[in-house]
């Protein structure tokens, strides 16, 4: 068991690539808090866990509020008293080519992606400092790293992901916290399944391994940076595309 009794705290987990990283932590002895922005998404994705045997309570709360991350970090530390791992998963898009993306569509996509980042790592490092011991894994995209016609916002709030993933791993490193990013690239799920498969071809084109991720690829990644075997890795960014990006 390679986080067993750890309490881990992951946000967008009621389902997802999100509910895949909860499941694949609870399988190694994590007890983990789902949280997603309904409550009632949470307790399906919870009851389904805990009828497998695995360690799972629900913390509903929206990432953008930073009072709804407070009281949710509290309520955890009433019940739990610790927060071991922490990992930023909920995200959203709002694509449009940059002349048609309204305002509000950037405001949306940066609220939840990186102010949400910013909200949960501000609430649980408080937590981690006074414990000196954490994993804060946050999830970016390959889009961050190199950009997409249609993205801009999207791309401009998980390379904000990124710097602050850098940033805080500096800050955080004496208090023995490691803070890294995964950023995946074209994973099969809800999002993706929704392209045709013209577009899908496309994007295969440019992927060595030849094949779409699943979301346990990602699960698996997260997995290792939250265990011990990823103790002395901090401040990184892990590509999980199949090796659409070498650098
Ligand atoms: P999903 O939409 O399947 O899951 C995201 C979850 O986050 C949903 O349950 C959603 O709830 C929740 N959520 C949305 N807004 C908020 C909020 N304000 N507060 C709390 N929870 C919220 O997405 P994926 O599983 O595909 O993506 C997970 C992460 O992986 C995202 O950060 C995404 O950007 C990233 N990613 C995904 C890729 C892919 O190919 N799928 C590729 C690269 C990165 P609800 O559905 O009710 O809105």
């Amino acid at each position: 068991m390679r986080l067993k009794d750890e309490i881990a705290f992951i946000t967008g987990s009621a389902r997802g690539i999100g509910r895949e990283i909860a499941e694949a932590f609870a399988k190694e002895g994590a007890l983990v808090i789902i949280s997603d922005i309904k409550a009632e998404d949470c307790q399906v994705t919870a009851d389904e866990f805990k009828a497998k045997g695995y360690k799972a309570d629900i913390m509903a709360c929206n990432v953008t509020s930073s009072a709804d991350v407070d009281q949710a970090v509290d309520k955890i530390m009433e019940k739990h008293g610790r927060i071991d791992i922490l990992v930023n998963n909920a995200g959203i898009t709002r694509d449009n080519l940059f002349l048609r993306m309204k305002e509000e569509d950037w405001d949306a996509v940066i609220a939840v992606n990186l102010k949400g980042t910013f909200n949960a790592c501000k609430a649980v490092s408080k937590v981690m400092l006074k414990a000196r011991k954490g994993n804060i894994i946050s999830i970016a995209s390959v889009i961050g790293v190199m950009g997409n016609a249609g993205q801009a916002n999207y791309a401009a709030s998980k390379a904000g992901v990124i710097a602050l993933t850098k940033s805080l791993a500096r800050e955080f490193a004496s208090r023995n916290i490691t803070v890294n990013a995964v950023a995946p690239g074209y994973i099969k799920t809800a999002m993706t399944d929704k392209l045709s498969d013209e577009v899908k071809g496309k994007i295969l084109e440019n992927v060595p391994l030849g094949r779409m991720g699943l979301p346990s690829d990602v699960a698996n990644v997260c997995l290792f940076l939250a265990s011990k075997d990823a103790d002395y890795v901090t401040g990184q960014t892990l590509l999980v595309d199949g090796g659409m990006i070498m650098y």
